[in-house]
């Protein structure tokens, strides 16, 4: 990669921006060959036409809306209180001892809302940010910043989608299933006319791409959305998917579950009149998250935290009983403190690899 605001850097992030590219040529494309080509020439009935593009419009302005504010919503950063100060970060690149280093690290974090650590059981802390990663953050390489509740880089948005824009991210995908399901459906008709031979000229062929188009993207959405589905309604991150959090007490792909009705409204929020619109509502804060109660641990609980009980509002509470529900998955799975690298932490020199690993 080249320097920053060099030449390089600016070519690099003009590539990035080819799949965004990509995606609006083919949805501006569907737009004319759906109001021109169908609705205008190919749609003989008035109220046919009329009823078409009254949907088509709140689909298609409803879809690029959450596309918009998925690619454009900034990522938020890390607050100050995570940061480790120089004189620490000093003493951490110094060649002490690995268990050292963990006191150094435990010492600064003690007072930190942090649950989650290392597959080691150590603090898990960004070399490249210089900072404590909060629960659930991790470290992207291509957007070079820790991200709050990273669920995975996406090329498609330019961008991250994390916690300021998973609920955006998934509205997208659920506009764009509709989307493409709705041109689907309303053209076939017009598909099967154009095999009979009843279309003529060349808006024929828009027709026919239109449908092998919107019927292609319907399919490839349709895993993607149910599988995001499954992540939200178990309080999951792509990257916990594969990799689940650690806690002090080990292992717990279910960490984060609050119940499914609290997990839906984690990422869309209690005000039901706004689930279905790309406006901010997740709750909370990005840096704390409620865990189930076997992993509240001295302060970090989601009981203790003022602030953050606060920005989760009234209208919500996480009542324990839920957390306890099934406690078993973890009683169930032996307690191990891992033996494979974190996933998003650089590798570092010396004894700190095995430490910050
Ligand atoms: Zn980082
Ligand atoms: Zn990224």
């Amino acid at each position: 990669m080249g320097k920053p605001n060099g030449p390089c850097w600016w070519c690099l992030k003009a590539v990035k921006w080819i799949p965004v590219v990509f995606i609006l040529t083919v949805v501006f494309w569907s737009y004319y060959a759906y109001v021109v080509q169908l609705c205008y020439y190919a749609i003989e009935s008035y109220v046919q036409k009329a009823f078409y593009l009254f949907f088509f419009h709140i689909l298609f302005l409803l879809f690029l809306w959450s596309y918009w504010q998925t690619v454009f919503t900034d990522l938020g950063r890390v607050p100050d209180k995570f940061r480790i100060p120089p004189a620490e970060m000093e003493k951490l690149q110094q060649p002490v001892s690995e268990e050292a280093q963990r006191q150094i690290l435990e010492q600064f974090a003690q007072d930190l809302p942090i649950t989650n650590r290392t597959i080691k059981g150590a603090i898990r802390f960004c070399e490249k940010c210089q900072l404590i990663k909060p629960d659930r953050a991790h470290h992207c390489s291509v957007c070079g910043t820790c991200v709050l509740k990273m669920d995975h880089h996406c090329p498609w948005v330019n961008n991250c989608v994390g916690f300021h824009n998973y609920k955006f991210f998934m509205l997208f995908l659920a506009y764009a299933l509709l989307y493409c399901m709705f041109i689907a459906g309303t053209s076939l008709e017009y598909f099967v006319k154009f095999w009979k031979g009843q279309l003529d000229g060349v808006g024929k062929f828009h027709l026919l791409f239109l449908f092998c188009v919107a019927l292609m993207f319907a399919v490839s959405l349709t895993s993607l959305f149910f599988y995001h589905c499954y992540l939200i309604l178990h309080n999951r991150s792509t990257l916990e998917a594969f990799r689940p959090p650690m806690f002090r007490t080990g292992k717990d792909k279910d960490g984060f579950s609050l119940g499914r009705y609290n997990n839906f409204q984690e990422v869309f929020g209690d005000n039901s009149r706004l689930w279905f619109l790309p406006v901010f509502t997740s709750l909370g804060d990005g840096n704390v998250y409620p865990v189930r109660s076997q992993h509240q641990v001295g302060s970090n609980t989601y009981n203790s935290m003022g602030s953050t009980q606060n920005s989760f509002g009234d209208g919500v509470t996480f009542p324990e009983r839920l957390c306890d529900e099934d406690t078993h998955t973890l009683l169930g799975e032996p307690q191990r403190w891992g033996d494979e690298a974190e996933l998003d932490s650089p590798p570092l020199s010396g004894s700190r690899s095995a430490l910050l690993s």
